[in-house]
């Protein structure tokens, strides 16, 4: 069923479409949220709770490497959550998290072990993400989630909603996209959270994404930024490299991004800074 404002808004609080007929699925329906805790997804479970639909979870994967401003604005999304439908967020982790992932994790398969002693690299840790090996998006966030969603998916007739933009709508595959079938694109779903008071802390006024401070893929100036606004951060940063850098060496496994070490960086940015 196309999602639409006039029949989604029709939906009284707390209640499923299925109540009110039975006789379309034997099962209630069960309706749980993806939320990342940035703009979009944000937008998408404002709008839900303000329209009144049904909502059963609400759920999110911490990579352990969000912006403290991050875990502060989930904090007062949970907040708003509980105190308008009684629902608390379900936080799904790793259990050892990025930097074990990133450092530690042993290494199993034979062609793997293999290739790793003809490089002289270590047997544990997958290093920095790489393009072709982006490890922490799978293991901290989509494993994490899609296994949670196909559970109940298994368990329960569950509809699973995405916050993706009216201007993302390439990203969407198989699940309920409201902002899509609603025209919100990511200029507005930012607007959207604004006026309702949830402004990241600031977040997107500082920077263009939201999602981990350590990324390697983020722009150059984004980490121009992060050095700038979270200092703490960057030297946790520094560490990390310096870290990868004795690990693993000058390669793809040591290498936070193309032609550039942290330390550079941040001796770019230092003497960029005397101009
Ligand atoms: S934001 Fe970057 S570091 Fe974090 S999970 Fe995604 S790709 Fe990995």
């Amino acid at each position: 069923m196309p999602l639409t404002n006039e029949n989604l808004t029709e939906i009284p609080a707390g209640r499923s479409p299925n109540e009110d007929s039975g006789f379309f699925c034997a099962q209630k329906q069960f309706n749980a949220v993806s939320l990342s805790g940035g703009k979009d997804s944000t937008c998408l479970l404002l709008l839900m709770i303000e329209r009144g639909m049904p909502i059963d979870a609400v759920i999110s994967a911490d990579t352990g490497m969000e912006f403290p401003e991050m875990y502060e604005h989930l904090k007062k999304v949970d907040d708003y959550l509980f105190r308008e439908r009684g629902l608390h967020i379900t936080t799904l982790r790793h259990p050892r998290g990025f930097e074990w992932l990133m450092f530690e994790e042993p290494k199993q398969k034979k062609s793997s072990l293999e290739n790793r002693a003809k490089l002289g690299v270590p047997p544990y840790g997958n290093g920095w993400p790489g393009i072709r090996v982006r490890w922490c998006t799978g293991q901290l966030k989509t494993h994490l989630i899609s296994k949670e969603v196909n559970r109940l998916k298994k368990e329960k007739n569950t509809v699973h909603y995405v916050g993706i933009a009216a201007d993302e709508a390439w990203r969407c595959k198989g699940e309920v996209y409201p902002l899509v079938e609603w025209g919100i694109t990511e200029a507005e779903a930012l607007k959207i959270c604004y006026d309702r008071g949830f402004d990241f802390g600031g977040l997107y006024e500082i920077y263009h994404r939201a999602s981990c401070w350590c990324c390697p893929f983020q722009r150059i100036d984004e980490l121009r930024k992060l050095r700038q606004h979270h200092p703490e951060l960057w030297a946790r940063l520094l560490e990390m490299d310096a870290r990868a850098i004795a690990q693993y060496g000058h390669n793809p496994l040591g290498q936070f991004k193309q032609g550039w070490t942290v330390a550079a960086l941040d001796a770019r940015f230092a003497a960029e800074q005397k101009l």
